[in-house]
């Protein structure tokens, strides 16, 4: 696998990190919530231990397999094969263990994620997203964009362009969050 495409694909990943480390959503809005430890499909919201219902780290099925054969390597030399110990739960009318690598504090792999895992989120983030900071995320798109990155079917001004809104969102969420706290500071006097 070409190195600068896998340092492309790291580099968004880190930008895409940034990025949900502003939402300040998942947290309040599912983690912590109860019911956010039971899947249930026909609910608004999946919830429940964040996203982490299946072992997606695996879900690369759409890219080669010398890539594939890459991510998972450095994924195991990383952060060693997953071990979690988590209880199972029900996911769709089955009892079934959270993604291998999922933790009580997260996912234990902090960088080669598969593009899903990076990519994806609810439509509940998706929305608020949108309400409260006009931010159009669009997952499936963001995950072929990952996925074009890994196999060198993107040229760089579609990677710049990629790159540029990803940082133009997370600064737009930024502002706003700061503004956010501001009102919620000036409306206590
Ligand atoms: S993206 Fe949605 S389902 Fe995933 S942790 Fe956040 S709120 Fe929960
Ligand atoms: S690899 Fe991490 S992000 Fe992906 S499903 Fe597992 S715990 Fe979640």
């Amino acid at each position: 696998m070409n190195p600068d495409r896998l340092e492309q694909y790291l580099n968004c990943e880190r930008l895409l990190n940034e990025f949900f480390s502003q939402t300040d959503f998942c947290l309040e809005n599912c983690i912590r919530l109860e019911k956010s430890l039971y899947v249930n499909r026909f609910e608004s919201l999946p919830g429940w231990i964040g996203c982490c219902a299946l072992d997606y780290y695996n879900s690369t099925s759409n890219l080669p397999v010398d890539i594939r054969t890459r991510l998972r390597s450095e994924q195991i030399r990383l952060y060693g094969e997953p071990k979690n110990k988590e209880d199972s739960i029900r996911f769709k009318e089955k009892t079934k263990k959270p993604c291998d690598y999922h933790t009580e504090y997260g996912c234990a792999l902090k960088s080669h994620k598969a593009p899903l895992c990076i990519a994806w989120v609810c439509k509940d983030l998706k929305s608020y997203l949108h309400k409260t900071f006009y931010i159009d995320y669009n997952p499936s798109d963001v995950q072929c964009h990952l996925e074009a990155i890994l196999t060198g079917k993107i040229d760089n001004n579609r990677y710049d362009r990629f790159i540029d809104k990803l940082i133009q969102d997370t600064d737009t969420l930024r502002y706003g969050r700061l503004l956010q706290k501001r009102s919620s500071v000036n409306s206590r006097y």
